[in-house]
C-alpha cells in the first residue's frame, strides 16, 4: 500500500522546515531526511534522525574540545586505523534513527540484533494493513542443494505459477478470516452488530508472517555497521538484505570516510584461520598444496579456495 496523502503531507511539512542547530549536519543526509525509499513490494525505509557525523569520530577519538578536525585526508586514516584496530567506541558516537516497514519474517531476523533500540506497531492496538509480500518471480528459488539456508535455482512456469498462486490465495484467505473475527468496520465499530468481534491482540495470530509491520529502530554506528556486516553479506536472506544495502547506501551519504573504511576492512575483507594461514604461507613459499595433507577439513578448504578465486 502506498503512502497516504496525509503520510506524504506529514513527511512534506517536515521536510519543509529547516531548524537552524550549532550541531553538525551533514547535507547529503539531510537531503534523504524523512523520505521513504521503498524495498520489496510494499516496505520502505526512511531516516528520522541522526546525529554526529564523521568528524564526530575523530572527535571522540581524539577526545578534543573542537570539531577534531584537522585535514580530511587526516581524519580519514585515523578512520581507517580505527575500523582496522576494531577500536570500536569511536564509532558509537554517532547514532541514527529510522522508520522501517518490513514482512514480519524479516522483523522476526532482524529483531536478533539486540543492540538497538525498536518500538513496533502494535497489533494488539490496531488493525494490520492488507497487504503481504510476494516474492519476485526472479527470487522464487528452490532450496539450495549446498546450502541448508539458502536458495538455488529459479522455479519456472506452471511450478512458479503454482506458487505463486498459493503465497497470494492463503495470505488473502487468513487476513479474509482476521478481519472477519475483528469485525470492525473502517471507523472500529462492529462491521456486524450480531457479534461481538475477537480482540485484536487474538485475532492477529491469524496473519502470515508475509504480513508487514513497521517499526521505528535506533542504533549507533558501530552496531549499526556490524548489522551490515551480517546482513548485507551474500550469506543473509535476499529480503533482509536489501534493506540492509539501502542502509549502506545510507551510511555512505552519512558518514562517506567510514563507510569507505567499513567496506575495505569489513565487508570486503576476508578472516583467515590459522590453519587457513599456514597453507597459505606454504602455497606461497611455492609448494603445491592439496586438501588432503593440508590440516584443515574438506569444508574449510573449500571456503578457502572460493576467498581466493581458485573455484
Ligand atoms: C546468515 C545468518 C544465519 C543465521 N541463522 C540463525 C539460525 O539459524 N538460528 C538463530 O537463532 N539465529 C540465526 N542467526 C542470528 C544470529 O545468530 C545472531 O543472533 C544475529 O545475527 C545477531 O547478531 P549479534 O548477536 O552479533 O548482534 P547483536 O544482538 O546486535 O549484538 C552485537 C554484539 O553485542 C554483543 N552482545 C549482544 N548481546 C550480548 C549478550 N547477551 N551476551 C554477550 N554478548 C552480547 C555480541 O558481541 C554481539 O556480537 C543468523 C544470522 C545470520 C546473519
Amino acid at each position: 500500500m502506498p503512502l497516504t496523502d496525509t503520510q506524504r503531507a506529514d513527511i512534506e511539512a517536515l521536510r519543509a522546515a529547516a531548524a537552524p542547530t550549532r550541531r553538525p549536519t551533514v547535507p547529503a543526509l539531510e537531503d534523504m531526511l524523512f523520505t521513504a525509499i521503498p524495498l520489496l513490494d510494499h516496505g520502505f525505509i526512511r531516516v528520522v534522525d541522526y546525529m554526529g557525523d564523521d568528524g564526530a569520530i575523530v572527535q571522540a577519538a581524539r577526545v578534543s574540545y573542537g570539531r577534531g578536525t584537522r585535514r580530511v585526508s587526516e581524519d580519514a586514516g585515523l578512520i581507517r586505523y580505527l575500523m582496522r584496530h576494531r577500536h570500536s567506541t569511536p564509532f558509537e558516537m554517532c547514532e541514527i534513527k529510522f522508520h522501517v516497514k518490513l514482512p514480519i519474517f524479516v522483523a522476526r531476523q532482524w529483531i536478533r540484533h539486540r543492540t538497538a533500540n525498536v518500538n513496533e506497531y502494535s497489533a494488539r492496538y490496531s488493525v494490520l494493513d492488507r497487504e503481504f509480500y510476494i516474492p519476485a518471480p526472479a527470487q522464487l528459488a528452490a532450496q539450495s542443494d549446498i546450502n541448508r539456508q539458502g536458495r538455488g535455482t529459479v522455479l519456472q512456469g506452471a511450478e512458479a505459477a503454482e506458487v505463486l498462486a498459493l503465497l497470494r490465495a492463503d495470505a488473502a484467505t487468513c487476513y479474509d478470516h482476521y478481519a472477519h473475527m475483528l469485525n470492525e468496520d473502517a471507523e472500529g465499530a462492529p462491521a456486524d452488530p450480531a457479534r461481538q468481534g475477537l480482540a485484536r491482540e487474538l485475532a492477529r495470530m491469524n496473519l502470515t508472517l508475509n504480513a508487514y509491520t513497521q517499526w521505528y529502530w535506533k542504533t549507533d554506528l558501530h552496531n549499526l555497521l556490524h548489522f551490515c556486516s551480517l546482513r548485507a553479506d551474500t550469506h543473509a536472506q535476499y529480503e533482509i538484505r536489501v534493506y540492509a544495502d539501502a542502509i549502506l547506501e545510507i551510511v555512505r551519504a552519512w558518514v562517506p570516510a567510514a563507510h569507505a573504511a567499513f567496506l575495505d576492512y569489513r565487508l570486503g575483507a576476508a578472516t583467515f584461520s590459522a590453519g587457513m594461514l599456514s597453507v597459505l604461507k606454504r602455497m606461497l613459499a611455492g609448494e603445491a598444496v592439496a586438501q588432503d595433507g593440508s590440516g584443515i577439513s574438506k569444508r574449510e578448504w573449500s571456503e578457502m579456495m572460493g576467498l581466493l578465486g581458485k573455484q
